[in-house]
Order: C-alpha cells, then sequence, then structure tokens
C-alpha cells in the first residue's frame, strides 16, 4: 500500500477509536461529578466492556502492523512519524503481558483497591499489607514482558516521564535533600504566619461565585470548559474545545477550592492551547506526567501565590466574603497562601514541603525495585523517613502509608512526576521572566499574555516532544533542578525572614 492510503486507513482506525475514548471519558466525568452512587456497578460494567473493545482494537496485530509499516515510511512527513512512534511506544507498556497476566493483575488492583480504602477508614495497615506485597511481586514479574533498554525500576519510572531514569531522579533528590531539608528545619522554629481566617466560614454558593471570578481572570473559555464539583479535583480534556475542570468546596476552608481550581485550570490550559493540526492526534493527551504537572503547578503556585495575580482578584473576594476577610488585607492573604507547616499529607502539603513527601515515596519505591528495602517493613519505614525529612510522624496508618491511592493500583514510578513538574515549572518560569514583566501582566489584567507565552513556547506542541526536549525547546537549555532549589530558597527565606 502506497503511505497515502496506510494513512487513510489509519486515520479511519483512530477515528473509530477516539469515539469510544471520547465515550469512556464523558462517563468517567459523569461519575465522579454528577451521577449517583446507587448507578456505579451498571455503569462500571458497561465501561469495562467499552475498555476492553478499545483494548482489543489498540492491540489488534493487523492495526499494529500497520502503523508500524506506517512509521517506517520515508515519504510520511517527520510530525506524522513522531506522533506513530509515541503510539508504539505507550504500546510496548502493554502489548507483550499474556493476557491471564494482565486480567489476574487487574483483578489483583480491583481487589486491591477497595481493601486500601477499607484499610484506610480503619487504620489497619496490616489488612492491606498481602494485597501490596502480592502487587510489588507482580510489577516485579511483569517487568519480564517490556521490551524495553532500561532495567528494573528505570522502565516504570520512563513509562511516566519518558527519558528519565533512577540516576537522573537521584541527582534531583539529592540536591532537594541537602538543600530543603535544612532549609525546612530552620522554618519550622521560626514565627509562624497566621492563616487562622482561612478556615472560618465560606459558604460553598459564595466560594463558587469566586471561582468563575479566578477563570474568567485566567482567559479561561467558558465556551470550551465547565466547571463542575467531584470528591477529588481532576481534569478531563474531552478535545481541544472540551476541557473540564473539577473543585471540591470545604467551607471551613477557603484556600483549597481557591488552589485547586488555579491547578486543574492550568492542567486544561495545556491541553486546549494545541496547535490545531495535532488537535486530533495521539499527541492531544499523551502528555508525561511530569510535563502536565509543571504547567498545573505553575499557575497554582508560581502564578496563583503570587501577590500580583491578586491585584484584580482581592476586591472581589473580599465583596463576597466581607465578614470573614474583613480584618485582612491583600498582603496577609497572599501570605497565608504560602504559609509552609511540615505536615503528613502529602496532597495538603505547602509548596515548600510538598518535594519532601515525594522524596520519602520515591526512596522507598526505589527500594523496592533494587531489593535494599524489607518490604515486611514498609509501614516503620515510611514513619521513620517522615520523622527524618519534615520532623513529624504519622501516628495512624490513614495519615501516613495509607493516604494515597496509587500502590493499590501498582502505580510505581508515578509520585516522582509530581515533584519533578514543579522542577520544572521553575525553569519555564526563568524563560518567561526573560520575555515578559509577569507581575506586570497580572497587575494589568493581561492573563492572556502570559497564556500566550506558555503556548508559544509549549502548550502548542502537546506531548508532541520528548520531556527533556520540550524543556530546551522552551528555555534553551537541559533541565536544570537549581532553579527550583534556588527559587524555594529565595522565596521561602523572605517570607519568614530567615538569612541564608
Ligand atoms: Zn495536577
Amino acid at each position: 500500500m502506497t503511505t497515502e492510503e496506510l494513512w487513510k486507513k489509519y486515520k479511519e482506525k483512530q477515528f473509530i477509536i477516539s469515539a469510544y475514548e471520547l465515550l469512556l471519558n464523558t462517563t468517567y466525568y459523569d461519575s465522579d461529578t454528577i451521577a449517583p452512587v446507587k448507578g456505579r456497578d451498571y455503569r462500571n460494567e458497561r465501561m469495562a466492556y467499552i475498555g476492553g473493545e478499545v483494548f482489543d482494537m489498540q492491540t489488534d496485530p493487523e492495526y499494529i502492523a500497520l502503523r508500524e509499516e506506517l512509521a517506517a515510511k520515508e515519504d510520511l512527513d517527520e510530525t506524522s512519524r513522531e506522533i506513530l512512534k509515541w503510539e508504539l511506544k505507550d504500546l510496548e507498556s502493554f502489548r507483550y503481558i499474556p493476557k491471564d497476566v494482565y486480567v489476574a493483575y487487574n483483578e489483583l488492583t480491583m481487589k486491591a483497591n477497595v481493601v486500601w480504602k477499607e484499610a484506610k477508614n480503619r487504620n489497619d495497615y496490616k489488612l492491606f499489607e498481602p494485597y501490596l506485597l502480592k502487587i510489588i511481586e507482580m510489577r516485579k514479574d511483569m517487568l519480564q514482558y517490556r521490551h524495553s533498554d532500561l532495567q528494573g525500576y528505570d522502565i516504570y519510572l520512563s513509562d511516566y516521564e519518558p527519558g528519565m531514569t533512577t540516576e537522573k531522579y537521584d541527582q534531583f533528590f539529592d540536591l532537594i535533600r541537602e538543600k530543603l531539608v535544612p532549609l525546612i528545619k530552620k522554618i519550622s522554629a521560626a514565627p509562624q504566619i497566621d492563616t487562622a481566617f482561612t478556615n472560618l466560614h465560606y459558604p460553598a454558593d459564595q466560594q463558587r461565585k469566586l471561582m468563575y471570578r479566578i477563570l474568567d481572570y485566567m482567559k479561561f473559555d467558558l465556551e470550551a470548559g465547565v466547571l463542575g464539583e467531584t470528591e477529588h479535583p481532576f481534569t478531563s480534556a474531552m478535545s481541544k474545545n472540551d476541557v473540564r475542570v473539577t473543585t471540591h468546596y470545604y467551607e471551613d476552608n477557603i484556600l483549597s477550592s481557591i488552589f485547586s481550581v488555579i491547578h486543574e485550570a492550568g492542567h486544561a490550559t495545556y491541553n486546549y492551547q494545541i496547535r490545531d493540526d495535532l488537535a486530533d492526534t495521539y499527541v492531544f493527551d499523551n502528555i508525561s506526567s511530569g510535563m502536565h504537572e509543571s504547567q498545573s503547578r505553575l499557575m497554582e503556585n508560581y502564578l496563583g501565590r503570587n501577590m500580583a495575580f491578586w491585584d484584580n482578584l482581592y476586591p472581589e473576594a473580599v465583596k463576597l466574603f466581607p465578614e470573614q476577610l474583613k480584618n485582612v488585607d491583600q498582603e496577609a492573604f497572599v501570605k497565608a497562601a504560602n504559609a509552609s507547616v511540615c505536615s503528613l499529607i502529602r496532597t495538603e502539603a505547602d509548596e515548600l514541603t510538598y518535594p519532601l513527601h515525594i522524596l520519602v515515596r520515591y526512596e522507598i519505591e526505589k527500594g523496592i525495585f533494587n531489593g535494599t528495602v524489607d518490604v515486611n517493613n514498609l509501614e516503620q519505614i515510611w514513619n521513620d523517613k517522615y520523622e527524618e525529612y519534615l520532623g513529624v510522624r504519622p501516628q495512624k496508618a490513614s495519615e501516613g502509608i495509607l493516604q494515597d491511592v496509587h500502590w493499590s493500583g501498582g502505580s510505581f514510578g508515578y509520585f516522582p512526576t509530581y515533584a519533578l513538574g514543579s522542577g520544572y515549572a521553575a525553569q519555564f518560569m526563568a524563560a518567561m521572566r526573560k520575555d515578559i514583566d509577569v507581575e506586570v501582566c497580572m497587575h494589568n489584567n493581561e492573563f492572556q499574555t502570559i497564556k500566550d507565552w506558555l503556548k508559544e513556547h509549549i502548550h502548542q506542541y502537546g506531548g508532541l516532544y520528548l520531556p527533556q526536549k520540550q524543556i530546551e525547546i522552551a528555555t534553551g537549555e537541559p533541565f536544570d533542578p537549581n532553579y527550583y532549589v534556588d527559587y524555594l530558597t529565595e522565596k521561602y527565606s523572605k517570607l519568614y525572614g530567615i538569612k541564608e
């Protein structure tokens, strides 16, 4: 077949798969937002069926052969070849796993997830432990079905962040351990920032109005996106012109919804600012976890927690909450939004202590795969590391090793991307600051200028490039974690009056 004929066949097949995926994504979004709980089993069974159909189409030997043949065609343009390369690379992570192993693994993780929830509710790690040990055993065992140049844990690290290895992560986390642990100890001993007013009563209806003001300020197009409500905030990108963000309203915490909305809007913006000719391709949403997280955290921490972000918005917040904020000026509000406290729960951690939560998980995962960690003693290892790095020790498993869902689903290698994303974001910000005055843009209500910069240098490409290449395109240099630790050190030393 000619390249043109193959391409046509490929696009037809891809259209069918995308139709099923739209159906699945819409149902997932619906399930997590407004669908009634009692209909869950009916929905899940049918979604599992559709998911199986998609799996079969993706792994159909004929379709794989078609893509391999197409990818080898020399007269195919470079962008299309690059897109196909990504598709085939992602297929490698599951195409050689025997079906019975795949099914057994899915059954195990589905069951483990139920047990994890139960164990977390009862604060009983021992209940979950046998499942976790079995998952670890299976994940190690399944490495034999990978046709990868990498070994062991590196294979899983690279699934979430192509190009990243233990060696590279070690350099990143060594720097974090060396520079941030002493700083956090000094901050813990310094006078603390007043955050009490952020936990007054903030009615959900009023919070909702504030969220729309924030999205409006961020020039978020509500004709191509929506804001929904859920338990754990997430973003779902159906297509370029249909990106859905969600939040959760806690009436005793005004900061939670604000920063989750800004965070999720960061993810959504990455998706909807993709170039038109890439919008309907595989790279629309196959962006690496670290890159995606770099854009949400850039918006949340580097912009949203910046004083200038609030120049236009804070008066609006005061109008919506006149009683709660009556003695709080903009500076006190922004300070409270940046307060750093050593805590036990990763998802509630501030910008400074957050990477230490990830360091704990990274060291444990690495040790599990290279055999230096005793898997029969994981709870104590977890607690010891929290005490060492953050000076706090979990008293119950729900605040310790059972807090996150990831391991119950076998997602080893995912956590490190959260910290890495913040690291990328620091370097992107430094590059952006060379071209535009970020504070002036925000003060002048010109958020679009910031988004245009991100579009030009990052968003337009979607997941077309390896993260390392994308960073070089946007910043002109390879990833350098010093941007991140320098940024945190400078910001927090100033905030807490710490002399270096
Ligand atoms: Zn995120």
